[in-house]
């Protein structure tokens, strides 16, 4: 009887730990040049976007996906070089693959170890699985802090460490023999996060034959495909097998399975959007490199991290100028007064850095 209980509030229902959190936040864009979210600018050409209306016109949507995904994970393995005997297994985005790994470690006292500042997703999915998170502070140039992240695994014991390999946000890309040492270190698993695998000039996937705890996430979201949701973990099937039991099993979609399988046969297009976009990274990181008051560091990334001297001023005052960006002040320490530019096309980079010109130095 509704009567004789206490008064139900979702403060009383609800975890403390997911009560504590902020949703993520994803600001209005419409109307702005959006360099804010790492996404591909480029749109495909005109006789791929009717192969994919085709596609989509005869697709069954009145049916459940095929579970397993055969197409779209036959045309992953083409495109991405697995050792022999590798698995994937298919995530509605990386994302998603980060949880199923958090729910299939969450014993109780269990530990998510990762570096910071990194990919805020850790943190937070920890929280919504009830692990405890442990984040090691990076060296002040950004790049992985070996000792301190050594002790820490000594001491914390972790079931899943995540790096990122480049970093989100701060661009760069760990020393490979620092990532082998935590790898050769760690009592459990090791998912090295290859979001910006397209970008980067080295990958974990090789290492998956020399390592039996380390598993490599990707994602198509940077490459061109955000919209579709579509991520993949590569591993040995010992670990994937029982991963499988805890994805649902029509985590990704009838229309997000067929485009994505027929975006990888165009795989080709995409890499060279993907070079595009590391000239035009060239070309910004030279011009922010350039300007006076602003600190770029480098990156292996489709974005730059930069830091000046009044960071959230710069953030509005390009908002005002038609071009949204990410504001990392407020957040992690290591961060104070940093911004983040993804890369855009050329007539984008060249509004933003126009705008940003005109804030940084006025009167030049
Ligand atoms: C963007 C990003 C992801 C998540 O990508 P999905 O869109 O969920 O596939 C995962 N890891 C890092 C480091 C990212 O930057």
């Amino acid at each position: 009887m509704s009567s004789q209980r206490t008064a139900l509030t979702p403060q009383s229902l609800i975890r403390s730990e997911i009560q504590a959190l902020h949703a993520y936040h994803v600001p209005p864009s419409s109307g702005l040049i959006k360099l804010d979210a790492m996404e591909n600018p480029y749109s495909l050409p005109e006789v791929v976007c009717a192969e994919i209306a085709a596609l989509v016109a005869d697709a069954a949507i009145n049916r459940y996906p095929d579970a397993g995904a055969h197409s779209l994970k036959e045309a992953i393995r083409k495109v991405t070089q697995l050792p022999a005997g590798m698995e994937v297994l298919l995530g509605n985005g990386s994302d998603e693959i980060i949880q199923i790994l958090a729910m299939a470690v969450a014993k109780p006292n269990a530990v998510l170890l990762s570096v910071e500042p990194s990919f805020v997703m850790y943190k937070m999915i920890a929280a919504f699985c009830g692990l405890r998170y442990v984040g090691v502070p990076l060296a002040s140039d950004f790049s992985l802090d070996l000792p301190a992240t050594l002790a820490a695994i000594e001491r914390e014991q972790p079931a899943l460490i995540f790096l990122a390999y480049p970093n989100n946000p701060t661009g760069n890309r760990f020393d490979a023999e620092a990532v082998q040492a935590i790898l050769q270190a760690a009592p459990g698993l090791v998912v090295v996060d290859e979001a910006y695998y397209a970008f980067a000039s080295d990958s974990f996937i090789p290492q998956l034959a020399h390592f039996d705890n380390l598993l490599v996430m990707r994602t198509y979201s940077k490459l061109g495909m955000a919209g579709l949701r579509v991520g993949f973990l590569a591993g040995s099937s010992a670990w994937l097998s029982q991963l499988e039991k805890l994805r649902l099993p029509y985590n990704v979609g009838v229309l997000p399975q067929l485009v994505a399988a027929k975006l990888l046969q165009h795989h080709d297009v995409l890499l060279a959007q993907a070079e595009w976009i590391k000239q035009e990274r060239t070309r910004l990181m030279s011009a922010l490199g350039a300007m006076r008051g602003v600190t770029a560091y480098p990156s292996e990334a489709n974005f730059i991290l930069f830091r000046v001297a009044n960071a959230t001023q710069v953030f509005d005052g390009l908002k005002q100028r038609g071009v949204l960006i990410k504001n990392l002040n407020g957040g992690h320490p290591a961060l104070a007064d940093c911004l983040r530019v993804t890369v855009g096309t050329a007539a984008e980079n060249k509004r933003f850095i126009a705008a940003l010109d005109d804030l940084i130095n006025p009167l030049a």
